[in-house]
């Protein structure tokens, strides 16, 4: 908890490029891309852990991530198509443990992922 890489990003303790922000969500560039683009876009509290804690009262700020995500695939120009995606426990790959979502877009997608 203590240990939140991304919890430090919110506060400005830790570097990031940040793309964009809402009232609860805050938007920024992945630092190692797996494609042209590819933000992060996380509740500015960390109010999960990942989408397995998800709760009904976590609704607004779920609703304003969406919308932001496809305000910043507009704004980045991703009319071909984009994927938001989110990673939950070691065998889907998650590394950090508040809830984020990768929006990725710029190239063809592969289906199913990896
Ligand atoms: P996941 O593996 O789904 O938990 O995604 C975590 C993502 O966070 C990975 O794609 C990392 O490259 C990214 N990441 C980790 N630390 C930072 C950071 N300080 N700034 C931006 N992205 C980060």
């Amino acid at each position: 908890m203590t240990d939140c890489i991304f919890c430090r990003v919110v506060e400005g303790k830790a570097p990031a490029k940040r793309v964009a922000e809402t009232e609860h969500v805050l938007a920024f560039r992945d630092i190692a891309p797996q494609a042209p683009t590819h933000v992060l876009l996380i509740p500015k509290r960390r109010v999960a852990e990942s989408a397995a804690h998800v709760r009904d009262d976590h609704a607004v700020m779920l609703a304003e991530l969406f919308a932001l995500a496809a305000r910043i695939a507009h704004e980045e120009g991703l009319t071909r198509g984009w994927r938001l995606v989110t990673n939950v426990g070691p065998e889907a790959g998650q590394s950090v443990h508040h809830l984020h979502f990768h929006l990725l877009g710029g190239r063809p997608m592969r289906w199913p992922p990896g």
